[in-house]
């Protein structure tokens, strides 16, 4: 019989993690359940939360789980600690697997907020036209950034959908590349780029093209995350696993 791993999903990494180990290992993906489409995936998938740090250890103990990979998203801000504190009450062995983060490069134009609150309010110092790309969860903060003009892009629409007066929205998941994002700067007329960042290269196109123009990115910081192994690429977090097996 093979032996049992849970894989906190949500994103690329998740995903081919999972295809890398589906031969070995009986995997389980599991979902918040946010995207309304999401992509298909080997192994089990359940969907939904686990009622906290407690309902994931009754989950990891209940299932046989024998190690535990927290590969969600770099913006998911509480699974982390949930997955942290259930590894260790149900002494199930566990890794972080988080794509690294985008650096400064010459040339850039960055400002860093720690709180979407503070960017938010800071948005006309840098601009008049933003765009938008947080996802579209929580942009319920734009609400404020009335004089601003925004152009939202996500994978899906707003939710709670956004009051605001001015905005348009581009839905589109990606990836892009620089040609394509300098032409949706340059038509529209955006003057600043609003960002988390998510590191990796399917959305970092926005940052050249915003570098080439001289656009200021502001950029929302990650939350902050338990102490926990951690890795970051699916290669890293396959050995990682092979050497808690041993
Ligand atoms: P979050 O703030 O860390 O999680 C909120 C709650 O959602 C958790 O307490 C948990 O509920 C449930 N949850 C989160 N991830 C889950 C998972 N993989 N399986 C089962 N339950 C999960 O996360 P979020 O920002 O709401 O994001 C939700 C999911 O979307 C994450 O899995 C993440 O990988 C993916 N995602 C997020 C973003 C983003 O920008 N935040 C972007 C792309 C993908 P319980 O406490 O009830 O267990």
């Amino acid at each position: 019989m093979k032996a049992r791993v849970l894989i906190l999903g949500g994103t690329a990494e998740a995903r081919r993690l999972a295809e890398s180990l589906s031969e070995s290992w009986d995997v389980t993906t599991s979902l918040a359940g946010r995207t309304t489409r999401p992509r298909d995936l080997p192994g089990r998938v359940r969907v939904g939360g686990f009622g906290g740090g407690p309902g994931l250890t009754r989950y990891l103990v209940d299932e046989g789980i024998a190690v535990l990979i927290d590969a969600t998203h770099p913006y998911a801000a509480r699974m982390g600690w949930n997955a942290a504190a259930a590894s260790q009450e149900a002494a199930v062995p566990m890794v972080r697997l988080e794509r690294p983060p985008w650096e400064v490069r010459t040339g850039d134009n960055w400002h860093c907020f720690q709180t979407l609150s503070d960017l938010v309010t800071a948005l006309p110092r840098y601009g008049a036209h933003a765009l938008i790309t947080l996802g579209g969860a929580d942009l319920a903060a734009f609400a404020q950034a009335r004089t601003t003009r925004l152009t939202i892009r996500a994978i899906d629409p707003p939710d709670p959908p956004l009051e605001h007066p001015n905005f348009d929205l581009i839905l589109s998941r990606g990836p892009f590349d620089l040609h394509g994002e300098s032409t949706l700067l340059s038509e529209r007329g955006i003057d600043m780029v609003v960002s988390r960042n998510a590191g990796g290269e399917k959305t970092s196109a926005k940052l050249d093209a915003a570098r080439a123009l001289g656009l200021p990115v502001l950029m929302l910081q990650r939350p902050r995350r338990p102490e926990t192994d951690c890795v970051d690429t699916v290669d890293d977090a396959l050995a990682w696993i092979g050497r808690r097996v041993d």
